[in-house]
């Protein structure tokens, strides 16, 4: 079939104008945030509405054409951009992007895969709710890229991911069939979950069109705080204090190095650090509570003062306004963007027990150190879940050095997974397996889990044209897949 055959015959489906064949137009659908891969596709694509998106799957996949779904390209493993081997349209849900309905009663707002998270929670705050889901990138990821990659962000300790935040669903699948699970119930039985099998499939498996998403009280009261720690253990011996006296109050609990901080204020002048970086470990903790009358300020004093008692924090600065907690906040979220700019990052999204983070910085520092000495290290990450993002920053302009940036990469990261299987974690809590992560996967993963994934997208997608070479090798590909393409 002949590109000008794809387009007219997408077109016929969702409308010409919301076809968009190669060019300039096409340009930033095709190639990943991080800017490092640039895909192909034969036409990015913009159906308005579930049968629309299952009238071009059938179509897709009676011409022997890959699907590659799209929200926000904000990932952060290259899942939504078509890298295998084989010709492939981009499908964007932009269009579909309305809240359905919303239950007062039952706390829960159905909305549209192609929704914006910024404008879910903001449609949640309108009606005193709270979608908590929140993370760096919300004002252009969508929900449907949400549940594929299993977001997690930085209220997971309170709230939960994704998928603790997700009632129902409605999934196309690959034979274009409508998978209709938009329920609000809280509790079902009824034989196997089959929703929970599409969140975190990267959509290799079926299209996310719609979800039905938990809402919760909306808090009052914050408090924010930014604690000077010596160590990382204290960080875990403070969060154990803090449950014990506040209990579900903590909102988050987010940990920065000195050297993630240092990345920032080198690389965004704008961002303001009120205070010294005088040791090595930084914790931003937030507390929340829907009761007007609490007094957070005053509990947070408390904890502090006992965590000072205990030896636990060197000191510490309490928000005294909102603007100062904002202020406080926006060194966290610029954590990505400013480490961006420092250099050629080899990033990483590993959790481990709690208990063991202390002694994954240890061993991983030492193990990056000894196979790359010029490597930054910034860590940040959400000490709360036992979630730590290890960045190793190579100086420099690497345009130039592709080749010993990819050889960098892969034994920086070998190290890392080396340690993070040794400690019984994961290498990806949050961010997904993708293109880039899917031959670490394969050497660290259980291989009968992992030959029981490749079971159940063979089950779903036979012909192998979902989202092909992401998560799990491409099986089917007729051609051997090329290396993954670089513009970096
Ligand atoms: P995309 O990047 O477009 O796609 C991600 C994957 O989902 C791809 O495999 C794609 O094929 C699939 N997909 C997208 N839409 C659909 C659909 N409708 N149906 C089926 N499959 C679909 N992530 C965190 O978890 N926590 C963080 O704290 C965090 N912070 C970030 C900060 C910044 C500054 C940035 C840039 C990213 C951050 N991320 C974080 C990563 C990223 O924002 C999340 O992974 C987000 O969930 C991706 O959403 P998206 O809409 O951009 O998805």
């Amino acid at each position: 079939m002949s590109p000008a055959d794809v387009i007219s015959g997408l077109g016929a489906i969702v409308g010409p104008r919301y076809v968009t064949g190669p060019g300039a137009d096409m340009e930033p659908f095709v190639v990943d945030w991080r800017g490092r891969y640039r895909g192909e596709a034969l036409a990015v694509v913009k159906p308005g509405s579930t049968a629309e998106v299952s009238e071009l799957v059938r179509w897709c996949m009676g011409n022997d054409i890959a699907i590659v779904p799209q929200g926000g390209n904000t990932g952060m493993c290259a899942g939504s951009i078509p890298l295998a081997q084989r010709p492939s349209v981009i499908v964007r849900l932009d269009r579909m992007n309305t809240v359905r309905w919303v239950s007062r009663l039952g706390d829960a707002i159905a909305v549209d895969a192609g929704c914006i998270l910024a404008d879910v929670q903001a449609a949640a705050e309108e009606r005193n709710r709270l979608f908590p889901l929140s993370l760096g990138a919300e004002g252009s990821c969508q929900i449907g890229g949400n549940l594929s990659t299993n977001a997690g962000g930085t209220a997971v300790l309170r709230y939960g991911t994704m998928r603790e935040l997700t009632l129902g669903l409605e999934v196309v699948l690959p034979s274009g069939e409508v998978m209709d699970m938009m329920t609000s119930l809280r509790k079902d039985s009824t034989g196997y979950d089959l929703k929970q099998l599409f969140i975190g499939a990267e959509g290799t498996l079926g299209i996310i069109t719609g979800a039905v998403l938990k809402l919760f009280p909306q808090p009052r009261r914050r408090a924010v705080a930014l604690a000077k720690l010596e160590r990382i253990e204290a960080a875990l011996d403070l969060l154990a204090l803090a449950r014990t006296r506040l209990g579900e109050r903590i909102g988050s609990f987010e940990i920065m190095s000195r050297g993630q901080i240092e990345v920032i204020a080198e690389n965004l002048p704008d961002v303001q650090i009120p205070f010294a970086l005088d040791t090595p470990w930084y914790l931003l903790i937030e507390l929340v509570d829907t009761l007007e009358e609490m007094d957070l300020d005053g509990a947070m004093e408390g904890l502090l003062g006992a965590a000072f008692e205990a030896d636990l924090v060197s000191d510490a600065i309490v928000a005294a306004s909102e603007a100062q907690a904002d202020a406080l906040w926006k060194i966290r979220h610029s954590v990505s963007e400013g480490s961006k700019k420092a250099g050629y990052v080899v990033s990483h999204d590993s959790s481990v027990p709690l208990e063991a983070q202390a002694e994954f910085v240890n061993r991983i520092s030492a193990r990056i150190a000894e196979v790359r000495p010029d490597a930054r290290l910034a860590i940040h990450g959400h000490v709360g879940d036992g979630n730590l993002h290890v960045l190793a920053i190579i100086p420099g302009i690497a345009q130039d050095r592709m080749a010993e940036m990819k050889d960098a990469a892969e034994a920086i990261n070998r190290a890392v997974d080396d340690v993070t299987a040794e400690l019984k974690g994961s290498i990806s809590a949050e961010h997904g397996i993708g293109a880039t992560n899917r031959a670490r996967l394969a050497r660290v993963a259980d291989p009968v889990e992992l030959a029981w994934m490749a079971r159940v997208k063979t089950l779903f997608d036979p012909a192998g044209l979902m989202n092909p070479g992401k998560v799990l090798p491409d099986a089917s590909a007729r051609a051997e897949e090329a290396p993954l393409r670089s513009t970096a």
